[in-house]
């Protein structure tokens, strides 16, 4: 379903247009699209069998001018150095949206972890956390999980890290509780989204209550969202996983669909609803579409049979660059993943700040402080649109960008 995006180039192309519309000096301008520092490491692992495999690594440090670098790490057949310079990149315009005090970096392994017993991926995420360990620190880079990473890799990197340096639990974010994981960071990207799409709905002055939204994924973040935007009074009329979709045009049981979704693994053989393809849902008639699986799902292609008027973009990069052209045309409004999704990293940022502070915030707390947050980077962001006559996206990367340039100019070179 999903076109693997050039995405290289996909985020040069924003950040050059984002760029154009602030009048960015070009000196400036080369040195933010640039990543600082690239690390390449060769990964080798024992298998259980006692074979030896060899998998490349990657750590790339996009820009710390406004702190320490941060973004996750990703364990995928697919990574190589080009995803993870543009996810890298990425990171920056997105913490600096959320105006939390980060820089930008992700990193990854090319592997298939589904191929490797439980011993081999913890054999191989600490070897991989020792290689890259002479550039990252507590005050200097901070990784976290990304696709098939989750907390116990985390507290696998952490301990392998505090063998070398000394207990340092914020070193990496998306920690179980028990080590210093923070409350509310498991359901952090799915409640921002939910936010945002309340933000949304009240700058379009769509009524929320009663809207008809449709969720493509239902993993973290789309079962989240679809769980808060039920509680906010929408309709969710259509959910798919990677095994399909489901679509009722009264509204599906949501609590009722996680239990099911917990208990399978899937939310294929639910009770209500009708069943319909992956392709077939992105095409429903709906107030709110949100892609919340893969990257490059809506394309040239297929752009044409959407019959939405918004789309949120929960998951990273769901929008080709063409497509979201002919969407701008169209008018219908893109709210882009920079904003949407920044609620893991937000919450990343606060399980940070405890860890330094050897203190553990409420759940209240937590949740109170990320709706500031992304209530007020949404504010921006719309206040942006107005002001340049631009696309949400452009506002939002412009936003970034202009904030990364002035600590970049300020701490000069
Ligand atoms: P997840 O693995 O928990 O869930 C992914 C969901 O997508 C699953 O329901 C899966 O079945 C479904 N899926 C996979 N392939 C599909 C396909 N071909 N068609 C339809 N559905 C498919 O992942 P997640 O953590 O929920 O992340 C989802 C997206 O959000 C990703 O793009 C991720 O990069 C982005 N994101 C996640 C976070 C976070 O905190 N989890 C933060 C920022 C961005």
């Amino acid at each position: 379903m999903a076109k693997k995006v050039n995405n290289k180039k996909a985020s040069d192309d924003q950040f050059n247009r984002a760029a154009d519309l602030i009048g960015l000096d070009e000196k400036i301008r080369l040195s933010l699209n640039v990543p600082d520092r690239e690390l390449m490491v060769e990964v080798p692992l024992r298998k259980d069998d006692g074979s030896l495999e060899s998998y490349r690594g990657y750590r790339v440090q996009h820009n710390n001018s406004r702190g320490p670098f941060k973004g996750g790490i990703r364990f995928h057949e697919e990574v190589d150095l080009d995803e993870v310079r543009s996810l890298a990149a990425l990171m920056t315009w997105k913490t600096a949206l959320v105006d939390i005090p980060y820089g930008g970096g992700k990193g990854g392994i090319s592997v298939d972890p589904s191929k490797l017993s439980p011993l081999e991926l913890e054999r191989l995420s600490r070897r991989f956390f020792r290689a890259i360990n002479p550039i990252i620190g507590v005050n200097r880079d901070i990784p976290a999980p990304d696709v098939n990473t989750n907390p116990q890799i985390m507290a696998w990197f952490m301990d392998e890290y505090g063998m070398i340096n000394g207990h340092t639990p914020g070193i990496v974010t998306g920690k179980p509780v028990e080590l210093g994981g923070s409350l509310g960071r498991n359901a952090a990207t799915g409640r921002g989204t939910a936010i945002i799409a309340r933000e949304t709905a009240n700058l379009l002055n769509m009524n929320l209550d009663g809207a008809k939204v449709v969720i493509q994924g239902f993993g973290n973040v789309g079962s989240f969202a679809g769980n808060f935007l039920n509680e906010m009074g929408s309709k969710i009329i259509a959910v798919s996983d990677v095994n399909g979709g489901l679509f009722d045009p009264e509204g599906l049981d949501i609590p009722l669909l996680i239990k099911h979704n917990e208990k399978n693994k899937t939310i294929k053989g639910f009770s209500q609803g009708k069943a319909i393809s992956n392709d077939e849902i992105l095409n429903v008639e709906c107030d709110f579409l949100i892609p919340a699986a893969l990257g490059g799902v809506i394309h040239k292609m297929n752009v044409d049979k959407l019959n939405c008027k918004v789309i949120i973009e929960a998951a990273n990069g769901p929008v080709t660059p063409p497509a979201d052209d002919i969407l701008f045309k169209k008018g219908v409004h893109v709210v882009p993943d920079i904003l949407t999704n920044a609620g893991g990293v937000t919450v990343s940022y606060f399980e940070w700040v405890q860890n330094l502070q050897q203190f553990q915030w409420s759940e209240d707390e937590v949740n109170a402080k990320l709706e500031d947050k992304m209530v007020a980077a949404f504010h921006e962001v719309s206040s942006m649109m107005k002001s340049k006559d631009t696309s949400m996206r452009m506002a939002a990367f412009a936003v970034a960008i202009d904030r990364v340039a002035k600590s970049f100019e300020l701490r000069g070179v």
